[in-house]
């Protein structure tokens, strides 16, 4: 369908509706520049630095020695740089624009937080470093763990894990570890999860082996607390809760599903991905919650997006404190010190079901974390969450009468809705998401939560100014108009204008091309 041009390479103008096909010699679309993969830029001898040939040289491999070159390609530096600069100018970022990823949380980064995470005593600093040469980067540990526990209203914390994913096994970890000291273990293999869950919350359950039993959602989006409480029993180790729910919905019965679980002598592990809506307003311990991760990298800032980095430490009720993982900062009349080993644990008091990863964490998010933190002061975090909210419900209300919402009433920090709206129009979610990239935005979240058909999911946070989201709005709305007036076109063919149009995601996916090998010569020119 794409037709190459003259290079060989895709032209990207390809069917547009306005302009036709115009083609250029290189491929370029003026400021949009075409970019080969790395391998194909070699040139063979280039380098980006200058060393000599080693002296009499002579390896001991014996036949491992290597023959030849092993085909990474040779670039200059100004051919490096460039390289990347031109693709990374091919990311939307929210440094570009408003990103309204549901779920994601994706706000701005305020530039302070970098200028502290540069600090040389917190960038540089080496997790093999003595313990008394890194007294500072430990209180900062500390006093982020202060801020963790305040806001939550519980009394421990595990700063290592690394995302959210890995908050949710340790929390579980966790909660195996207390039922294991209960010798509870054997009998109770059954993790209840809402069907609205994030698939990270029945993957970890999966994980560590536990049968994953499914709660119904009521009419209106929440859990179903008479399905759930038919639910419990013996055999019922957890459950794992997220709130705001990933309908953007405020789970009101989240006391009495805590006081059931606990009656059960059951766990409650709450999925604090969705924090943000709730930060310096509600305080997860006063709900009756076991355990909870925290995402960092969305309730706090610091940068996150394309896979990392992130940060998912995870606060511990009472319960489960004892529990927590190795390493963990201690404030005595010593100073700072970690808890390292079994043996430090026991002299501690505690009994960690061991750790989550080889070092402490990811040091430059506790530092932007904490920055963001004590920047916005308690009250400026309650007003993090307030203006989410608020953004959230006037995207809500803006584009009620245009779109579709499944359910009644205002909404936490994200708006849902559902495909509705679309019926008649041969114009699907994907459709949609795809013609909001020509106009300049990353999609919403599509297709998440499954509960609902079709689904788009819309955060703009509480870092959008008034104009940035009515400009979005106006956007969606005559995108949903274009698409119930016949304009089929601009959705199935888009994005016309992204330097790729539709790939192939499931052949990408099932049929990964994980090497590049050189093209077979061509022939030779008439
Ligand atoms: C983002 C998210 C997660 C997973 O967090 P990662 O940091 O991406 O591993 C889990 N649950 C919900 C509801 C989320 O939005």
């Amino acid at each position: 369908m794409s037709g190459m041009n003259k290079q060989g390479r895709p032209t990207s103008l390809a069917g547009t509706g306005s302009g036709g096909t115009r083609e250029t010699f290189t491929g370029n679309r003026a400021l949009h520049l075409e970019e080969p993969i790395l391998f194909e830029l070699d040139n063979p001898g280039a380098c980006g630095v200058d060393l000599d040939e080693p002296e009499e040289f002579a390896p001991r491999l014996g036949n491992f020695a290597r023959a030849g070159r092993i085909g990474l390609p040779s670039v200059s530096e100004p051919e490096v740089v460039r390289h990347f600069v031109r693709l990374s100018s091919k990311n939307y970022s929210i440094d570009a624009g408003l990103y309204p990823l549901g779920s994601c949380t994706m706000k701005h980064n305020p530039r302070l937080n970098e200028k502290m995470a540069r600090l040389p005593g917190l960038g540089d600093v080496h997790p093999l470093q003595p313990v008394k040469t890194v007294q500072g980067a430990l209180e900062l540990m500390h006093e982020l763990s202060h801020w963790l526990k305040e806001l939550t209203g519980m009394p421990a914390v595990a700063l290592s894990p690394k995302a959210g994913a890995h908050g949710e096994l340790c929390g579980m970890m966790a909660i195996r570890a207390a039922l294991i000291a209960r010798g509870e273990d054997e009998t109770r293999s059954r993790v209840l999860v809402p069907e609205s869950a994030h698939g990270t919350n029945p993957a970890t359950a999966a994980l560590l082996g536990y049968k994953v039993d499914a709660i119904p959602a009521t009419k209106e989006g929440r859990v179903d607390l008479e399905a759930f409480k038919a639910k419990l029993g013996p055999d019922v180790a957890a459950i794992m809760l997220t709130n705001p729910n990933t309908c953007g919905l405020f789970e009101r019965d989240i006391i009495d599903i805590a006081d059931a679980v606990h009656e059960a002598g059951a766990y409650f592990y709450c999925d604090g991905a969705n924090f943000n809506a709730i930060v310096g307003r509600v305080r997860p311990g006063d709900l009756g919650v076991d355990a909870m991760h925290i995402n960092l990298h969305k309730t706090f800032s610091t940068p996150h997006g394309g896979g990392g980095p992130g940060a998912g430490p995870v606060v511990f009720s009472e319960a489960l404190a004892p529990f927590a993982p190795l390493p963990y900062v201690v404030h005595d009349k010593d100073g700072f010190r970690l808890v390292e080993t079994e043996g430090d644990a026991k002299a501690d008091g505690t009994n960690p079901f061991g750790r989550m990863v080889a070092f402490h964490g990811q040091m430059g998010m506790f530092v932007r974390a904490l920055a963001y933190m004590m920047s916005h002061g308690s009250d400026g975090l309650r007003q993090v969450a307030e203006d989410a909210v608020l953004n959230a419900n006037y995207v809500l209300a803006s584009l009620k009468e245009d779109f579709s919402a499944p359910f009644e009433g205002p909404c936490m920090h994200e708006a849902l809705f559902d495909d509705r709206f679309l019926k008649g129009t041969g114009v699907e979610t994907l459709d949609f998401a795809k013609a909001m990239i020509d106009e300049g935005y990353h999609p919403m979240t599509m297709y998440f939560p499954l509960v609902v058909h079709g689904a788009m999911l819309i955060e703009p946070t509480e870092t959008e100014s008034k104009q940035s989201v009515d400009l979005f709005i106006a956007t969606m709305k005559d995108l949903a108009r274009a698409a119930k007036s016949n304009d089929k076109d601009r959705f199935t063919g888009a994005p016309y204008m992204a330097p790729r149009r539709r790939l192939d995601e499931t052949g990408a996916a099932r049929k990964p091309v994980l090497r590049w090998a050189p093209p077979a010569p061509k022939q030779a020119a008439e």
